[in-house]
């Protein structure tokens, strides 16, 4: 929508306002303690906002008042809300999908109970260690500090090799690997990144 720079008397830009509603975004100041005006980059962002505001994003028309987000017009809202319905569909459909993956392979644990408290230890550690549910590669990371720091005080590394051994396996995101074929995953990783991914 149309954009209305807002400056000072001597010419000036501080900011800018939604040509049709009159928004601003943000109202604190651009100046700095020496009166010097910083960061461009906030004022493009400025004039980006107001360049949105009352602008539906589906068809680039007019949105009218009150302020909304995101904005979609009368007219595109339908189709848009058919479309965010079909995206939760096929979430859901592969959510699904994934849990009877993950169930199938449970089958193949002479210990299920603990497969599955070892996949939320493991979980636990990674949110713990790298603010990451499941972070990428964590079960050979796993794997490999739970070997060598296995009196570790900090993360319950003999927690994990004790679960390990019951459920005779391991997990690879969201997938149980019996424990024959997780050392040779393993084994393959460690040739490759054992060393470099040391972190
Ligand atoms: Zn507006
Ligand atoms: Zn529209």
């Amino acid at each position: 929508m149309d954009v209305v720079p807002l400056s000072t008397p001597d010419g000036v830009v501080v900011t800018y306002m939604c040509g049709k509603c009159w928004r601003t975004a943000y109202t604190e100041s651009l100046m700095n303690d020496h009166g010097q005006r910083v960061d461009e980059h906030k004022l493009t962002l400025r004039q980006k906002y107001a360049q949105e505001c009352c602008t539906c994003r589906e068809c680039g028309g007019y949105v009218n008042g009150p302020y909304q987000y995101p904005f979609i017009c009368p007219t595109c809202r339908p189709a848009y809300d058919e479309r965010q319905a079909a995206a939760l569909a096929k979430y859901r459909a592969e959510a699904d999908e994934r849990a009877l993956l993950t169930a199938r392979s449970l089958d193949k644990s002479p210990n299920p109970t603990s497969a599955r408290t070892l996949e939320s230890l493991m979980s636990e550690i990674s949110e713990a260690r790298w603010c990451a549910g499941w972070l990428t590669d964590l079960e050979y990371y796993l794997w490999r500090d739970a070997h060598e720091d296995v009196n570790s005080t900090m993360y319950n590394y003999a927690g994990l090799l004790q679960l390990a051994k019951e459920c005779d396996g391991w997990w690879e995101y969201e997938r149980f690997i019996p424990m024959n074929e997780w050392l040779e995953k393993y084994a393959t990783w460690e040739k490759t990144h054992g060393e470099a991914a040391k972190a």
